[in-house]
């Protein structure tokens, strides 16, 4: 039987189809549509995403296909300058086209032989205590252990299980398209300034050969968003907002978005699980939704793939939810605060005022900033060292850097006194005995999504701990 069948082969699914495959799981994705979009959606990966693709030795070819932006601007209106010193490696907002970064993850998950079906539309389930079975358009049935829904906003699979998804409708739709421009730069970069000091939701942004990103409000709410929109409808939105349509021709792609905030009550409904947009779905604004599917997937895949090898603990796999459900509704929350600032009206002008003057304070800046990057989610492992729950940095070591031993997605033991040990879980963790002048505790325990499970020098605290995330020891 398959071990794990993905709906929808978006980046969620990909990243989480790569994570089961580093652990050998039979893994089928399942994509209802036949090509990949051109459609560009997100625009970049923040400072943990980088991160996570680091930790999988995905980084160099993002940085190839991408490039480097300072960091800040989170906030729409308030330009801050970057606290000095963020804990990381990797400082940077790092653009890149979704379906660049589409691309890439598929191309990765076909270096890992994963089973990607295309044009194949999940359309029912059910599920037993053994198994799920999948219903698809072509009348056709696959079984696997385990489903996990990465379907979108839309999500069939959350709508089939009956998942509540509570939050607020859209009120705003948004056209967003590329296309060509009659206009000379130099016009349309003067309109646009005018017309963005009093509506944010605004612009045209050239992206070469003469093709712009053009971003204006829709007339109304559509009631059917994945219909695209015509030329037409924007020529009549740009005469409204700017007075000109700019002579926008020759489009590439064209397609609306909308605003709606809302979260999926759980995430985990029996061999069901819900990840990225069809577990949460919020307004573009602050480039999140993208990066938070990457992080939902890297935080399943290795919970999954050891409820399938028959080593994960008691809990395991429902603490998906209870660590990845709050850091959604708090990204949600910020969102929703980003969507405020966007209006023109004195109310939301005097708190952007006052945030800005806020973000003057390093501590309020460097909050903000660890937030909307990622860095400072902190999972809730009890216990009291301000390691614990967190990520840890890429730090360098004698013999190489710590994210250059963590590809393979296992556990790591990093260890400065030589003395500890992992007998009985050397088939889960890779215990590294090495020293790094960034690291000032004895040693560590990562979980293989790089999060801190111990700190300490006590083989015997160790051994109590090891369980907690790792299982029984090998016979
Ligand atoms: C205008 C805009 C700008 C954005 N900018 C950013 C940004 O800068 N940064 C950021 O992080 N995020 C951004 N986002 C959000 C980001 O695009 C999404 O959060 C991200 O695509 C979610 O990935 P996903 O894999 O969960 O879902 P999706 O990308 O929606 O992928 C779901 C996949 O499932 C497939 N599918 C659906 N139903 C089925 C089915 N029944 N059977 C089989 N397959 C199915 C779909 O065809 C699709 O390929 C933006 C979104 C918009 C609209």
């Amino acid at each position: 039987m398959i071990d794990v069948t993905i709906a929808g082969g978006g980046p969620t699914g990909l990243m989480l189809a790569c994570e089961l495959r580093l652990h050998g799981v039979h893994v089928v994705v399942l994509e209802k549509e036949t090509e990949p979009t051109p459609n560009v959606r997100a625009l970049g990966l923040h400072v943990r995403s980088i991160e996570v693709m680091d930790q999988r030795g995905l980084l160099q070819r993002f940085l190839a296909n991408g490039q480097r932006y300072p960091l800040g601007g989170f906030f729409p209106g308030i330009d801050k300058p970057p606290p000095d010193r963020l804990d990381t490696a990797h400082a940077y907002v790092l653009g890149i086209p979704q379906p660049v970064t589409d691309r890439l993850l598929a191309e990765h998950a076909a270096e890992l032989d994963t089973d990607i079906r295309r044009g194949c539309e999940l359309v029912g389930l059910s599920q037993d205590d053994h198994g799920v079975t999948a219903e698809l358009a072509d009348g056709g049935q696959l079984c696997s252990r385990y489903l996990v829904g990465c379907d979108g906003g839309r999500s069939t699979v959350r709508k089939l299980l009956g998942v509540g998804f509570p939050g607020e409708p859209s009120r705003n739709d948004t056209l967003l398209g590329e296309m060509e421009v009659a206009a000379s730069p130099e016009t349309v970069a003067a309109v646009v300034a005018e017309v963005r000091r009093t509506q944010l939701r605004f612009g045209l942004g050239p992206i070469g050969s003469g093709v712009y990103r053009v971003v204006v409000p829709a007339e109304a709410v559509a009631e059917d968003r994945s219909a695209p929109p015509t030329l037409e409808e924007f020529k009549q939105q740009l005469h409204v907002f700017a007075g000109t349509d700019f002579g926008v021709h020759s489009p590439r792609w064209l397609s609306r978005f909308g605003d709606a905030i809302r979260q999926a009550e759980r995430y985990r409904v029996g061999r069901v699980l819900l990840a990225g947009d069809a577990a949460h779905v919020h307004p573009p604004v602050g480039g999140q939704g993208l990066n938070l599917g990457i992080q939902d997937a890297f935080n399943l895949g290795w919970k999954l793939a050891a409820q399938l090898r028959g080593w994960a603990p008691e809990g395991l796999l429902d603490s998906y939810h209870t660590e990845r459900h709050p850091v959604a509704d708090d990204v949600l929350n910020s969102t929703r605060a980003r969507m405020e600032l966007l209006s023109t009206e004195p109310g939301p002008l005097a708190v952007r005022r006052l945030l800005a003057e806020l973000m003057d304070f390093d501590e309020v800046n460097r909050y903000l900033i660890e937030k909307n990057t990622g860095i400072a989610i902190r999972y809730d492992f009890g216990g009291e060292h301000d390691l614990l729950g967190r990520r840890l940095r890429d730090v360098g070591l004698k013999r190489g850097r710590l994210y250059g031993l963590m590809h393979g997605g296992r556990g790591l033991l990093l260890d400065q006194t030589g003395r500890l040990s992992v007998e009985g879980w050397a088939d889960r963790i890779d215990h590294v005995v090495d020293v790094s002048e960034e690291l000032d505790v004895p040693a560590v325990l990562l979980r293989p999504d790089g999060h801190v499970a111990w700190v300490g020098d006590d083989q015997r605290e160790l051994r109590d701990k090891l369980p907690r995330w790792f299982g029984a020891a090998a016979g």
